[in-house]
Protein backbone atom coordinates (compact mmCIF):
# COMPACT_ATOMS: atom_id res chain seq x y z
CA UNK A 1 0.00 0.00 0.00
CA UNK A 2 1.19 3.58 -0.69
CA UNK A 3 1.38 6.31 2.23
CA UNK A 4 -1.94 7.94 2.46
CA UNK A 5 -0.57 11.45 1.85
CA UNK A 6 1.00 9.97 -1.38
CA UNK A 7 -2.77 9.10 -2.69
CA UNK A 8 -4.29 12.82 -1.62
CA UNK A 9 -1.42 14.01 -3.55
CA UNK A 10 -2.31 12.22 -7.01
CA UNK A 11 -4.67 13.71 -9.22
CA UNK A 12 -6.72 12.02 -11.49
CA UNK A 13 -8.68 12.89 -14.90
CA UNK A 14 -11.88 11.63 -15.68
CA UNK A 15 -13.15 10.52 -18.74
CA UNK A 16 -14.53 14.39 -19.81
CA UNK A 17 -10.60 15.31 -18.93
CA UNK A 18 -11.77 16.71 -16.01
CA UNK A 19 -8.83 16.98 -13.25
CA UNK A 20 -10.17 16.09 -10.05
CA UNK A 21 -8.25 15.03 -6.28
CA UNK A 22 -7.88 11.76 -5.62
CA UNK A 23 -9.05 11.48 -2.21
CA UNK A 24 -8.91 8.06 -0.34
CA UNK A 25 -12.12 6.40 -0.08
CA UNK A 26 -14.04 8.64 -2.48
CA UNK A 27 -12.12 6.88 -5.69
CA UNK A 28 -11.89 3.21 -5.09
CA UNK A 29 -13.00 1.10 -8.33
CA UNK A 30 -13.43 -2.24 -8.36
CA UNK A 31 -10.63 -4.80 -9.78
CA UNK A 32 -12.92 -7.04 -11.94
CA UNK A 33 -10.31 -10.01 -11.58
CA UNK A 34 -9.92 -10.38 -7.79
CA UNK A 35 -13.22 -7.99 -6.89
CA UNK A 36 -11.44 -5.78 -4.48
CA UNK A 37 -11.54 -2.17 -4.66
CA UNK A 38 -8.86 0.18 -4.95
CA UNK A 39 -7.80 3.39 -5.69
CA UNK A 40 -8.56 4.10 -8.90
CA UNK A 41 -4.86 5.32 -9.92
CA UNK A 42 -3.62 1.96 -8.28
CA UNK A 43 -5.75 -0.28 -10.96
CA UNK A 44 -5.41 -0.15 -14.94
CA UNK A 45 -8.32 1.40 -16.37
CA UNK A 46 -9.40 -0.17 -19.97
CA UNK A 47 -12.53 -0.05 -22.46
CA UNK A 48 -13.60 -1.94 -25.47
CA UNK A 49 -13.07 -0.65 -28.92
CA UNK A 50 -14.79 -1.82 -32.48
CA UNK A 51 -17.72 -4.26 -33.14
CA UNK A 52 -18.40 -7.50 -33.93
CA UNK A 53 -15.20 -9.49 -35.18
CA UNK A 54 -12.94 -6.35 -34.39
CA UNK A 55 -14.43 -5.80 -30.82
CA UNK A 56 -11.04 -5.30 -29.07
CA UNK A 57 -10.27 -4.38 -24.96
CA UNK A 58 -8.20 -1.27 -25.11
CA UNK A 59 -6.00 0.18 -21.97
CA UNK A 60 -6.53 3.47 -21.05
CA UNK A 61 -3.67 4.68 -18.76
CA UNK A 62 -4.09 8.18 -19.52
CA UNK A 63 -8.14 7.17 -18.34
CA UNK A 64 -9.24 9.60 -21.19
CA UNK A 65 -10.82 7.33 -23.55
CA UNK A 66 -14.49 7.76 -23.60
CA UNK A 67 -17.52 5.26 -23.05
CA UNK A 68 -18.07 2.55 -19.99
CA UNK A 69 -14.82 1.41 -18.73
CA UNK A 70 -13.76 -1.21 -16.27
CA UNK A 71 -10.74 -2.02 -13.69
CA UNK A 72 -7.84 -4.58 -13.57
CA UNK A 73 -4.83 -4.37 -11.21
CA UNK A 74 -1.98 -4.51 -12.98
CA UNK A 75 -1.28 -8.25 -12.36
CA UNK A 76 -2.07 -11.05 -14.61
CA UNK A 77 -3.16 -13.14 -12.04
CA UNK A 78 -6.21 -10.91 -11.83
CA UNK A 79 -6.36 -11.01 -15.46
CA UNK A 80 -6.65 -14.74 -15.85
CA UNK A 81 -9.36 -14.50 -12.98
CA UNK A 82 -11.50 -11.83 -15.15
CA UNK A 83 -11.03 -13.78 -18.25
CA UNK A 84 -12.52 -17.05 -16.84
CA UNK A 85 -15.19 -15.37 -15.51
CA UNK A 86 -15.83 -13.68 -18.58
CA UNK A 87 -15.91 -10.77 -16.66
CA UNK A 88 -15.04 -8.41 -18.88
CA UNK A 89 -17.79 -9.01 -21.37
CA UNK A 90 -20.17 -8.18 -18.65
CA UNK A 91 -18.28 -5.14 -17.28
CA UNK A 92 -18.38 -3.59 -20.43
CA UNK A 93 -22.01 -4.75 -21.52
CA UNK A 94 -20.01 -6.20 -24.48
CA UNK A 95 -22.57 -8.07 -27.30
CA UNK A 96 -19.38 -10.42 -28.53
CA UNK A 97 -15.94 -11.52 -27.06
CA UNK A 98 -13.56 -9.10 -27.09
CA UNK A 99 -9.92 -9.77 -28.15
CA UNK A 100 -8.45 -9.24 -24.76
CA UNK A 101 -4.78 -9.68 -26.50
CA UNK A 102 -3.88 -5.55 -26.25
CA UNK A 103 -4.99 -5.34 -22.69
CA UNK A 104 -3.25 -8.54 -21.42
CA UNK A 105 0.21 -7.49 -23.51
CA UNK A 106 -0.42 -3.83 -21.28
CA UNK A 107 -0.80 -5.49 -17.65
CA UNK A 108 2.15 -8.13 -18.82
CA UNK A 109 4.59 -5.02 -19.46
CA UNK A 110 3.64 -2.62 -16.22
CA UNK A 111 3.34 -5.62 -14.22
CA UNK A 112 6.84 -6.22 -14.80
CA UNK A 113 7.67 -2.26 -14.67
CA UNK A 114 6.43 -2.28 -11.39
CA UNK A 115 7.32 -5.33 -10.03
CA UNK A 116 4.89 -7.53 -9.02
CA UNK A 117 6.43 -9.07 -5.89
CA UNK A 118 3.11 -11.37 -4.89
ZN1 LIG B 1 -7.35 -7.50 -8.76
Amino acid sequence: MRPRQEADRIRATDARGVDFPVVGENFTRTCIGCRNRAAAFELIRFVSTGSGDDLRLQPDPSRRLPGRGAHLHPDPACFALAERRRAFGRALRLSGVPDTGPLAEHIRTVSVAVGNDR
